[in-house]
């Protein structure tokens, strides 16, 4: 009934366990976890992460082409400031454009056409270059063309005028030498109360394709690599009539560039008409990095998600054990008290009973004397182990090694204690050999253990009462054995006996008082003399305690803070 109420609050107890640990730790961290899966499957399937780089490469873009337009409509301004007025005459007109090209190689033309008057000056280094010559000629006509229709002028006025500081842009396709060159013009009025005085001037393709173009890049790219850590970003700017499903070929690159398409492009339509710029990461693709970033995340989730699995079972692990220590000791505290409680309700009994003067016989009166010391030695051997063991625990036990006749000292002991082993029905066999050299070793701790040998020999016997106690030399120790042949002890509880508080599950142990503390006590006793303790037994057949202590000079003084384990 009691085995059964225990068992019922342990159950209980871990029963408790597994919700709290479940409802405060595994629900929460499962649902974490799980969470955190979709929401990473999800990002998988619908590829959000490339999608917020491509969402950020059109943002960069678009800030790209903002700036890049700003740094022209600067050049262009700054240039205006050096044209001539409108009322200078022709030569003066030629001379002030040939300083402003003179100032500025990035620049290959600059012109100013006043209705059929037309002043068009080209860069004096690049005059002899028969494609600028064409270019030139070809210009001129074109323009005079364009500002002669009225319509189209018409049209041009009102175009610049909303433009930034009434400043416009013409570009188109050009050949050099070289290829291939992007010809960019800026356009402006020249202020003049009653006519329409439209001037200009036009970027060197070569200087755009070598110097602004990639400088501007540049700064893109270290601005933005700069402030944020990871993989690089590449530019690139090309020809915006390509052809779509070709193979982009960029006319101006960042140098990390190497292979491959853009990430993102963007066409130019301001300034820079008939280009357009593209962006991508340095040395791999969006795609490939947001492979990467997933598969990392899963490891990383994979990893979390076992430290906690393992957090838990260690967890479970821990708090299995304490509360199998605290069971330990409640069982400790109630045996202990029925332990007490029993040999002083006797030794009270028998103490008033003789007080009263009822006992007439003389026989009777010493049966009661020898209950009552047999009692108070129960007491005392039970006392002596609660003492023994609160000294070990708070690292008090000391030992006083002295020279012993160590089969003297076990022959005393086992006088004391014949009697009583002798009135329980128990056949005692005696095995001690006298011709062992003398040992050294506490004797009160070496007897104490080979009492409480004896008691549980006694205590753990039903029908064969057999005790054999054996005292013999083997190669360099002195070997006491106890053995019965009473209930026996389970293999799995062989290791575990020796620990303090633990006692086997057998219904008998249970029905028997007992501490579970005495052959801890033997172990530390043992260990402490530097010997060991082993037992042999089997369910049913019986048991047998070896104890054995090292013949060697002095054994190794324990340290007080040996605890009992
Ligand atoms: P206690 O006897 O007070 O319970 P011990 O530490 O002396 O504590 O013993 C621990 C446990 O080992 C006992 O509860 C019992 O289960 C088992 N045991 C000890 N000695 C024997 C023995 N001779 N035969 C069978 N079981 C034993």
């Amino acid at each position: 009934m009691k085995l059964k109420k225990q068992n019922l609050v342990g159950g209980f107890n871990r029963y408790r366990l597994v919700i709290t640990l479940g409802l405060a730790v595994l629900l929460p961290a499962a649902a974490l976890i799980y969470v955190n899966f979709s929401q990473l499957r999800s990002f998988q399937r619908d590829k959000v992460l490339e999608a917020l780089i491509r969402r950020d490469f059109q943002e960069a873009l678009a800030l790209y082409e903002k700036k890049m337009n700003k740094a022209m409509y600067k050049k262009v301004d700054e240039t205006r400031e050096l044209f001539p007025s409108a009322d200078a005459d022709v030569a003066e007109k030629e001379h002030k454009l040939d300083e402003i090209l003179s100032r500025c190689s990035c620049l290959t033309h600059a012109f100013i056409f006043d209705g059929d008057d037309v002043v068009f000056q080209t860069q004096p280094s690049q005059r002899d270059d028969k494609y600028v010559r064409d270019e030139r000629d070809h210009m001129v006509d074109s323009y005079h063309a364009w500002f002669s229709t009225k319509t189209e002028m018409k049209t041009l006025v009102e175009t610049l005028h909303q433009r930034p500081l009434n400043i416009g842009f013409n570009s188109f396709q050009t050949t050099r030498a070289d290829g291939p060159g992007f010809l960019l013009t800026g356009l402006f009025f020249l202020p003049a109360d009653d006519r329409t005085i439209v001037a200009g001037v036009t970027f060197d393709p070569c200087y755009m394709k070598s110097e602004f173009l990639p400088n501007m890049l540049d700064d893109f790219v270290k601005e933005k690599n700069a402030e944020q850590s990871g993989n690089s970003r590449a530019m690139m700017i090309y020809r915006a009539d390509q052809m779509d499903g070709r193979e982009i070929k960029p006319m101006v690159a960042t140098v990390g560039w190497g292979e491959g398409k853009p990430e993102v492009t963007r066409k130019l339509d301001d300034v820079f008409h008939g280009l357009a710029l593209g962006i991508k990461f340095e040395g791999t693709s969006v795609e490939a990095m947001g492979h990467t970033w997933i598969r990392n995340s899963f490891i990383i989730l994979g990893f979390l998600s076992l430290m906690i699995v393992g957090g838990l079972v260690l967890t479970k692990h821990m708090v299995s054990k304490e509360m199998a220590v605290a069971k330990l000791k409640s069982d400790f505290v109630s045996n202990v008290s029925h332990e007490l409680r029993t040999p002083l309700a006797l030794i009270r009994l028998y103490a008033e009973t003789l007080e009263l003067g009822r006992i007439t016989t003389q026989e009777k009166k010493h049966q009661y004397y020898r209950i009552i010391r047999k009692e108070s030695e129960r007491l005392t051997a039970l006392i002596n182990n609660i003492l023994d063991f609160s000294r070990i625990e708070a690292g008090h036990k000391e030992y006083e090694f002295r020279e012993t006749d160590i089969a003297d000292l076990v022959r005393n002991t086992l006088d004391s204690y014949r009697y009583q082993i002798e009135q329980q029905g128990f056949a005692l066999e005696e095995a001690i050999d006298s011709d062992l050299p003398a040992v050294r070793v506490d004797r009160e701790a070496i007897a104490r253990a080979l009492v409480n040998l004896v008691n549980n020999a006694l205590k753990y016997s039903q029908d064969e009462k057999y005790l054999g106690v054996k005292l013999y030399r083997d190669n360099g120790s002195v070997k006491l054995e106890v053995a019965d042949r009473g209930i026996g002890i389970a293999r799995r509880d062989q290791a575990k006996i020796f620990e303090k508080f633990y006692r086997a599950g057998d219904p008998l142990v249970h029905n028997t008082k007992g501490s579970g503390l005495g052959l801890s006590l033997v172990r530390h006793i043992t260990e402490a003399h530097g010997g060991e303790i082993e037992v042999e037994s089997s369910p049913g057949t019986g048991s047998k305690f070896i104890m054995s202590l090292p013949l060697v000079a002095a054994p190794p003084q324990v340290s007080s803070s040996n605890a009992i384990h």
